[in-house]
């Protein structure tokens, strides 16, 4: 592995669960070599929460089920160099898609309507408006590299920084399966 400049990384999620990134954590010891060889800017994981102008790699998790989805997906694209789509819910919708078999007013209804035992009523205020569909990452932007796994490993996250850390571009499909 390269020793410097490092590498900077930035990740985030949609509509996931953040068992990915918690799969991220699970890497466990080797975050502290990871730590010699990339600088995480921006995070749930970390305190900085502005999107620099300029990372080399972006992380999303979670499929796109809303329009603030939408809008982060679009500004990790663009500040970006390399974009990942880090498990089944980003690659392709996975749990989060399972409600495009219902009419989203269906859906919304039975969330916070039929469901509620207390103060049923739907928000309109502080919650991203849904979009009709939940889609994956790749329908809005264009994704360079997919991890498939819920969540995937942490030897395949492992294996997907340290090989773009060595300057190779990976095959995660080698070492991942979906639902894995
Ligand atoms: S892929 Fe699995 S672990 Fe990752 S956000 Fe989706 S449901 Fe959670």
């Amino acid at each position: 592995m390269s020793t410097s400049p490092k590498i900077t990384v930035a990740t985030t999620w949609l509509d996931g669960c953040s068992g990915c990134h918690m799969s991220f954590l699970d890497m466990d010891e080797r975050l502290i070599e990871l730590a010699q060889h990339i600088d995480i800017l921006y995070s749930p994981l970390v305190d900085n929460k502005i999107l620099p102008e300029s990372v080399d790699i972006g992380i999303l998790e979670g499929s796109v089920s809303s329009d603030e989805d939408v809008e982060k997906a679009r500004a990790f694209r663009k500040h970006c160099k390399i974009l990942i789509s880090l498990g089944d819910c980003a690659v392709n919708g996975n749990v989060p898609a399972m409600r495009n078999h219902f009419k989203l007013a269906d859906v919304i209804d039975h969330a916070y309507r039929e469901t509620a035992t207390l103060q049923a009523q739907i928000p309109t205020q502080q919650v991203p408006a849904l979009r009709a569909i939940v889609q994956p990452i790749h329908a809005v932007v264009e994704v360079d590299i997919y991890v498939p796994g819920c969540p995937p490993s942490a030897d395949t996250i492992w294996y997907v920084l340290s090989e773009l850390i060595a300057g190779r571009q990976p095959n995660p499909s080698a070492v991942t399966r979906f639902g894995a």
